[in-house]
């Protein structure tokens, strides 16, 4: 099966008579359970869940592995890092990884006796701190720089060293990129993004190939406790089955947006892997089936960039990325990266294209004739 297909019929039930395609969310703390514990498939319900099952199963056709969910992505980070990594360990981690990741990092990591190595993700630099490493973190396209390493080339490189590799894959999600199809050892997500890309839940996954690590994340899941909602996981599974459809209007959307952006003379730096003058295009063209939603560029200052977002109509300001309503944020607001005072991400839905370019046209024009 292809992936349009496949996103639309993983996961759910063999056909029954009588019954829904997908069944809805169980709510339950505790099952029927006499005897002893391998006798009963469910017996406690921070232990396994029927609608994290269905969905995991769904998550594990589209990974080519074992998904285990959590109930955020930094859940589902916190865990890779909790079983791959002991006192006394390197872990290298791009210098322009997801923000509250690098904080988690060298923090409570470093605390714990976790030496932390940053590289930036370009260039494939953290091909250079390997020897030694216990854990390779990446992260392609990397958030918010939109930077791309070579997955296949590093995992190769940290598989001959004795180094585990991670990849955080949320920008293109499973559809777009395959991790472990590259090499890594942990494809890790937050679904909360454009896996699910309606703005309305929180969660996370990673998925592995070995089942020793894959027991492993269980163990963590159920002893740590935090465990995703059935009703959010369930949400979830509804909505994977649009997720190719969501990708290709949203990928057509973020190239005419990038195209558009690049046109305008009060726009710099227009970033977007799909982009082919992007300095990220030929590695992601090798490596990503498609370049995913998110685009960034850089206007002249703060108050400029916070006039453009003012004055957008259709795009909404939010936090986040990769759902079906078009956002922007002004991303230094948040501190941590390094990034201009000017840097805007924009993401991609699923509206009208030629809608979004009016409303970009429309705020640039409003922005800088105002000014
Ligand atoms: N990884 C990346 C690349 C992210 O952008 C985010 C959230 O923005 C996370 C991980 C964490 O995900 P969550 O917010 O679901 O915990």
């Amino acid at each position: 099966m292809r992936d349009g297909t496949r996103v639309i019929r993983a996961g759910l039930p063999a056909a029954t008579q009588g019954a829904p395609f997908l069944p809805g969310p169980t709510f339950a703390g505790v099952y029927h359970f006499a005897g002893e514990p391998a006798s009963s498939e469910y017996t406690y319900g921070r232990y396994h869940n029927p609608t994290w099952t269905a969905f995991e199963q769904a998550l594990s056709e589209l990974e080519g592995g074992l998904a285990i969910l959590f109930a955020s992505g930094m859940a589902a980070v916190t865990a890779v890092f909790g079983v791959a990594l002991h006192p006394g360990d390197a872990l290298v981690m791009p210098s322009d990884s997801y923000y509250t990741a690098r904080m988690l990092a060298g923090g409570h990591l470093a605390e714990r006796g976790i030496e932390v190595r940053l590289a930036p993700t370009r260039d494939n630099a953290q091909l250079q701190h390997l020897d030694g490493a216990a854990l390779l973190w990446l992260e392609s396209p990397s958030n918010p720089g939109l930077d791309v390493c070579d997955l296949a080339a590093l995992a190769q490189e940290a598989r001959e060293r004795g180094v585990l590799v991670a990849v955080d894959n949320t920008t293109a999600t499973a559809l777009g990129q395959r991790p472990l199809e590259l090499g890594a050892d942990f494809s890790v997500a937050s679904d909360t993004k454009a896996l699910t890309g309606h703005g309305d839940l929180v969660l996370g996954h990673v998925a592995v190939r070995d089942s020793a690590w894959a027991e492993r994340l269980r163990a963590w899941r159920s002893q740590q406790g935090a465990i995703p909602g059935p009703m959010e996981v369930w949400l979830a599974h509804r909505s994977l089955a649009t997720l190719d459809l969501r990708l290709e209007r949203q990928g057509k959307n973020a190239l005419a947006m990038a195209q558009f952006l690049a046109s305008r003379p009060e726009v710099q730096r227009v970033r977007y892997p799909g982009l082919p003058e992007d300095p990220a295009y030929p590695v992601a063209s090798r490596q990503m089936a498609c370049y995913g939603p998110v685009v960034s560029f850089v206007l002249e200052g703060r108050d400029t960039a916070e006039r453009f977002l003012g004055a957008c109509r259709l795009i909404l300001q939010a936090t986040s990325f990769g759902g079906v309503h078009t956002t922007a944020e002004r991303r230094a607001r948040w501190g941590g990266d390094a990034i201009p005072d000017g840097f805007i991400r924009l993401s991609a839905g699923c509206e009208d294209t030629q809608d979004l370019l009016d409303d970009l046209a429309q705020a640039l024009d409003k922005t800088f004739t105002s000014a």
